[in-house]
């Protein structure tokens, strides 16, 4: 499934300036975002989707924007969505309709930072794009992919990614290891994680916010379930691979690299912090 959401005619919002870009939000590479500060409640609140974690405030369900509000806001107050079952063909929208109540108000305050997070990446590749030199920020690699497996469970618990038999996922159905790495209690398996892709992706768009999930193939002995989310960030795209280790025939991939350095003469830089440090670092002409 891809999900192409296609902002160019809506495209306002965007830093016009370098002193516009929030500087002041650089993360410490020890501390991913979404920890937990306190003690386990041991209360479920029903169709949390993170309940077997037995952390949850207990009270109803919050409404959530599994595809980050403050991201979508960047695009305006619509955008044109394609790619999910109940659209026939593409149609414009709010950020309000990307919402469902599938988390209970802890879970989802913990989550939201990383939305903060993903937001502010944007802009820095948003600056870079207009030709803005946009300086040198840092993230925390780990935050960048728990945004995307973030968006990959609420496609999931949405009902709008549905599994191998068309049933829609129920929150016993994910595997607790998801939910211990999206909350970090637990580190992403050796291997796994965020792949930069240098290359055109087959069946991703040219949209500036392009989401398509990722399945083993017919003939693969898991084919079928999903393994992983493909992001595309204006022309910037990664896949988060939460399965197994990524097997790519044809493009050019690095594995969680350090460091993007954009364009020639250079506008900017992004670091991603890892443990361990990557040392891999890449010059894109953006
Ligand atoms: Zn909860």
């Amino acid at each position: 499934m891809v999900i192409s959401i296609d902002v160019r005619a809506f495209s306002s919002g965007l830093p016009s300036r370098i002193d516009e870009l929030d500087q002041s939000q650089a993360l410490s590479p020890r501390d991913g975002i979404t920890k937990m500060r306190r003690a386990k409640t041991d209360r479920i609140t029903s169709g949390c989707y993170a309940e077997s974690l037995r952390d949850c405030d207990g009270r109803p369900l919050s409404r959530e924007h599994y595809i980050s509000e403050s991201l979508l806001e960047r695009f305006g107050k619509s955008f044109t969505v394609d790619g999910f079952p109940w659209l026939s063909t593409a149609r414009k929208m709010t950020p309000k309709v990307l919402q469902a109540k599938i988390l209970c108000e802890r879970h989802n305050n913990a989550l939201s930072p990383l939305d903060t997070s993903i937001a502010r990446f944007y802009d820095v590749l948003a600056g870079v794009h207009k030709g803005i030199n946009v300086g040198n920020h840092e993230f925390n690699g780990a935050d960048i992919e728990r945004w995307a497996l973030k968006v990959l469970l609420g496609l999931a618990m949405s009902g709008n990614l549905r599994g191998v038999d068309g049933r829609r996922a129920r929150a016993h159905d994910l595997p607790a290891q998801y939910l211990r790495i999206l909350f970090d209690e637990e580190a992403m398996p050796v291997g796994c994680g965020l792949y930069y892709v240098g290359d055109p992706i087959d069946n991703v768009d040219a949209g500036l916010l392009d989401i398509s999930v990722n399945h083993y193939p017919l003939g693969h002995a898991n084919a079928g379930e999903v393994f992983g989310i493909t992001i595309k960030l204006l022309r910037f795209q990664f896949v988060v691979s939460v399965m197994a280790r990524i097997e790519v025939k044809t493009q050019r991939i690095w594995y969680r690299p350090g460091e993007f350095c954009f364009g020639a003469p250079p506008l900017g830089r992004i670091a991603l912090q890892w443990t361990p440090p990557s040392k891999v670092s890449l010059v894109l002409g953006f």
